[in-house]
């Protein structure tokens, strides 16, 4: 550490005298002081809120900082943000907005494919800050960062085919048309599990179509937010497209949704705060999308095929450690193929080496705070005083920090919270079931309905079971189903809205009927 740190100190000194300043390269670990050492020339670092195209501190000078969950290390600050902030960011995204609807969709399309390209040019330091800043092994973190700019380009795209309708009048003398128009300014409130992707699944549809935004990124992870601004401030964006608040969440959430001039909620994150979000939209009558928390079931029928399954469970399961609202929380697996299935499960569960996302072939990083390993830590207890057998893992990871082992719980049943509640953590409690009837009920229990995983080589039964799930994804005999082309969302609980794909850029878009009315015919 001693030679990385003297060799840091030298080269920030000589070459960017503000570095040090903004770092806390002093007390960092080897490991966050090389990624930030990596980071430094890269010209998208930003450590202020942007508001109206300006980086700014917050007014009152407070701050909040930002740690690297596999370390502990203090990483850097950023601006503590509230109300004026985010008042003053409307105000900007609002003037903005009446400049930027009017281009054509070929024109936005143009700025945003050059962000796309400015995004995927910078790919590696991204996933290098996402992984920093969030935890996930860097393969994860570079596959967040495609996943993540193929919205921008997807949306580039759909900017230019945002087509209106003209209807079969019922009176020969009319016209009626159908025109399609921006909401207006959009609040983006986003969480930490995906720093780049949960907020591009937003703004891409958002700027394509003419919209302008107000985001707020998690306060875990908000560099790769600023770094993704700083981005399009570069592919030219106008300054007060896209601004960029963090700091008091409840304040600035309030803010946005007190304000007349934001015409749309945008949220990922937890059903709790979802539907806080939704009460509070009420007042202006704003349209809302949410995209809320899931307990997503992972179906193994008799009849699968033990490999497929094993693999696509998963992936399902620990991907982000699980900390994914799509993440498997409940597997239930048919009597027949129980003791197998279990067995290799466990096995392959075994193999994910844990460790700071930054080391090489790293499958598991740490949980993104001590509260979330505490959960973790309840769920387990809860689940063995009531009978669950631990198979794998069921403790601390001797890393310490917020690693958890990645741990298989056999003998779950449906009284446990860890079957009831999603656990967001690198638990996956196995579940027994006889019939297809019964699976279905169980999978369906519950008040959430985002995404639901189905293995088996029945191709009959595999629709029969899709059809019947109340759930918005469904994947069959695959464990990581998430594409820009196809509908996000979630049934019951899990959200409203849908986001990515030909379907998500509606979410941001007013429906105009226009009557020409009392044409002469000839
Ligand atoms: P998680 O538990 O996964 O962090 P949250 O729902 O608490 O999920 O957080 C998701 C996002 O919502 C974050 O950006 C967080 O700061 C924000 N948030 C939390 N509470 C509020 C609130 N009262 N109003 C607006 N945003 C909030």
């Amino acid at each position: 550490m001693s030679i990385a740190f003297a060799a840091m100190r030298r080269s920030s000194y000589t070459i960017c005298t503000t570095w040090t300043a903004t770092f806390h390269l002093r007390k960092m670990s080897a490991e966050s002081l090389a990624a930030v050492t990596r980071l430094k020339d890269s010209g998208f670092i930003k450590t202020q809120g942007l508001v109206g195209g300006k980086w700014v501190d917050a007014e009152d000078g407070k701050t909040l900082k930002v740690e690297n969950p596999a370390t502990g290390d203090l990483i850097c600050t950023v601006p503590y943000m509230g109300q004026k902030e985010t008042s003053q960011a409307i105000s900007s995204a609002y003037e903005t907005f009446q400049s930027w609807k009017k281009l054509s969709g070929a024109e936005r399309s143009k700025h945003l494919r050059k962000w796309y390209d400015l995004l995927t040019a910078h790919k590696e330091e991204l996933a290098q800050l996402v992984t920093l800043e969030q935890g996930k092994p860097m393969k994860e973190a570079l596959g967040e960062i495609t996943y993540g700019a193929d919205f921008v380009e997807f949306y580039a795209e759909e900017a230019k085919r945002v087509y209106g309708d003209l209807l079969p009048s019922p009176l020969t003398d009319r016209r009626l048309l159908v025109l399609k128009q921006p909401v207006g300014v959009v609040g983006a409130i986003t969480p930490w599990n995906f720093p780049l992707a949960m907020i591009t699944r937003k703004i891409g549809p958002a700027l394509a179509c003419g919209c302008t935004v107000v985001v707020k990124p998690s306060e875990l992870t908000p560099l790769t937010a600023l770094a993704a601004a700083e981005l399009a401030l570069q592919a030219g964006i106008p300054p007060g497209a896209f601004n960029v608040v963090m700091g008091n969440a409840s304040e600035i959430g309030d803010t946005l949704l007190a304000s007349p001039q934001v015409r749309k909620i945008t949220f990922t994150g937890s059903t709790a705060v979802g539907k806080k979000l939704m009460a509070g939209a009420a007042e202006t009558v704003k349209k809302v999308s949410l995209e809320l928390g899931g307990n997503a079931p992972c179906i193994v029928f008799d009849d699968a095929e033990l490999d497929v399954a094993v693999k696509g469970a998963l992936a399902a399961k620990f991907r982000n450690s699980g900390q994914t609202c799509v993440c498997a929380n409940r597997i239930l697996v048919q009597e027949g193929i129980y003791e197998k299935f279990a067995n290799a499960f466990a096995d392959a569960v075994q193999q994910l080496q844990v460790g700071n996302g930054l080391t090489e072939g790293v499958a598991q990083g740490p949980l993104i705070n001590e509260a979330a390993v505490q959960k973790v830590e309840s769920f387990i207890r809860d689940a063995t005083n009531k009978g669950a057998k631990v198979l794998i893992g069921g403790k601390r990871h001797s890393l310490g920090m917020t690693f958890y082992e990645p741990t298989v719980l056999g003998n779950t049943n449906t009284e446990m919270l860890i079957s009831r509640e999603e656990v967001f953590g690198p638990v996956a409690p196995l579940l027994r079931f006889k019939t297809e009837e019964e699976a279905i009920h169980m999978a369906n229990d519950t008040n959430a309905g985002l995404a639901a995983y189905v293995f088996t080589n029945d191709i009959s039964r595999s629709w029969r079971v899709t059809e019947a799930l109340e759930y918005g994804l469904v994947g069959v005999n695959e464990g990581l189903v998430s594409t820009v082309v196809a509908p996000f969302g979630g049934y019951k609980q899990s959200g409203l809205g849908r986001e990515g794909s030909k379907y998500g850029i509606d979410e941001y878009l007013e429906l105009k009927y226009v009557c020409l009315g009392n044409m002469k015919s000839a």
